[in-house]
């Protein structure tokens, strides 16, 4: 098997393990793809400022639940994508283990749709 050939990572990363200059503690290593433009990037803050950079800016997309089967989440310790479903049912990535910030849950809809309630 070949190794899984690792997405870009847009925005201020400042290691390989995904962090960016607005989350990089220890437990920081997830980024997400963003619906609106289906790239990755680790926070919300590094998509806006991407995207206000470019010619044409673009409004912010979350998921809908409909698509949480998508593969929108990369781990950034093995570079294991996995989907929306599947990341908010864990708590370390299901393919090395590595723990995910329990705090980014806080943030969760501001990528994902929620239904309210
Ligand atoms: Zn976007
Ligand atoms: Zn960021
Ligand atoms: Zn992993």
């Amino acid at each position: 098997m070949t190794a899984d050939a690792a997405p870009r990572v847009y925005g201020a990363v400042v290691d390989a393990a995904t962090r960016c200059i607005h989350f990089h503690s220890e437990l920081d290593i997830v980024a997400i793809k963003f619906a609106c433009c289906l790239r990755y990037y680790p926070c919300f803050q590094c998509h806006d400022e991407t995207v206000q950079l470019e010619a044409t800016p673009h409004a912010t997309r979350r998921w809908p639940e409909a698509d949480w089967s998508s593969t929108a989440i990369l781990c950034g310790a093995c570079h294991h994508q996995t989907s929306i479903a599947t990341y908010r049912q864990v708590e370390r990535c299901p393919h090395c283990a590595a723990e995910f910030n329990p705090g980014c849950r806080l943030h969760a809809h501001l990528y994902f749709e929620e239904t309210a309630g």
